[in-house]
């Protein structure tokens, strides 16, 4: 890679930083299109979010990933809204075109493009999502976008699953369940953070009765690789998917809008070979 003067600068802000994928995502995209742009990581707390925005107009960052805890704030301090971004109610994607800040949503497109990718179509489909904190609204959006057929969220704190399905019913007209009432849904999400590589014994529900061969279960989680959630779902015959995809397919549809570009998909392969390498 070789930085000269014209080289577009694009990274991603969040509290904390240091372990985010987003830079090798980009770096490795970028070098495999040929173009000419750098990404890399600024730490921003949370009372420098205001600064950190102004910033990308005064220094002429090209673009920035929003990631937590500075996605609902980024809503509000760009220019223009994408309106897929005001249904999502956040945004994780900041693009400067000529001083005017774009923001854009593209975690729920992240999830949809992998679940495509893997056969797994949410239209018409019964779908349970387990956990309602800050990564099941853009699920929840995407799936009520996608024409999914009923959507049940359930969560240990009953509350947020009930502010999770108000959001969904303002932003998209959709009502979204949050008591599990049927014996069998098509598609199950995993959108708690339990399984994660610190926790990895963990798993977010006991029964998997709710799930056959004609279903697919989905994780967020993508450390490890198959949680326990996955597992116990393969071993009922789904089909399974973990979170590497969306997280890949995030920061596509984000370097396009960066870069005004289109990435092409035969790239994905070789970029989920190398991050995980
Ligand atoms: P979050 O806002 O902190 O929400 C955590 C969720 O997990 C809440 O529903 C919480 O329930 C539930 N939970 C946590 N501990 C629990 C426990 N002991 N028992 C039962 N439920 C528990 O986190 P998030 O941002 O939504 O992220 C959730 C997961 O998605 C994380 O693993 C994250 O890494 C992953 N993620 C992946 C991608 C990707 O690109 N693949 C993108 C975003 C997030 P309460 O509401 O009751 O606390």
């Amino acid at each position: 890679m070789k930085i000269t003067g014209k080289t577009k600068q694009l990274a991603v802000i969040g509290w904390p930083i240091e372990h985010s994928l987003s830079p090798r995502l980009h770096n490795l995209i970028a070098q495999k299109l040929g173009h000419d742009c750098v990404y890399t990581a600024l730490p921003v707390k949370p009372e420098d979010i205001e600064a950190a925005v102004a910033g990308i107009r005064a220094l002429g960052i090209r673009g920035i990933n929003a990631t937590a805890p500075h996605k609902y704030d980024a809503l509000r301090l760009v220019d223009v809204v994408d309106p897929e971004a005001e249904k999502y109610g956040s945004v994780n994607t900041i693009v400067n075109r000529g001083g005017v800040l774009y923001g854009y949503s593209t975690d729920g497109e992240g999830l949809y493009r992998s679940m495509h990718r893997a056969g797994i179509e949410p239209r018409g489909k019964n779908v349970l999502v387990l956990g309602a904190g800050g990564a099941a609204r853009p699920v929840c959006v995407m799936l009520a976008s996608r024409g999914a057929e009923n959507i049940t969220v359930i969560n240990r704190t009953q509350s947020r699953a009930e502010e999770l399905s108000r959001f969904v019913a303002e932003k998209c007209g959709f009502e979204v369940k949050t008591q599990r009432r049927d014996s069998h849904y098509n598609i199950v999400i995993n959108c708690t953070s339990l399984g994660m590589e610190h926790n990895s014994d963990a798993c977010p529900t006991e029964d998997f009765s709710m799930l056959d061969s004609t279903s697919a279960a989905v994780d967020l989680i993508y450390a490890p690789p198959e949680t326990v959630f996955l597992k116990r779902a393969r071993e009922r015959g789904a089909k399974t998917l973990n979170g590497l995809g969306m997280l890949i397919y995030q920061g596509i549809a984000a370097y396009e809008q960066f870069m005004d570009t289109e990435v092409p998909d035969n790239i994905y392969d070789e970029l989920e070979r190398e991050l995980v390498r």
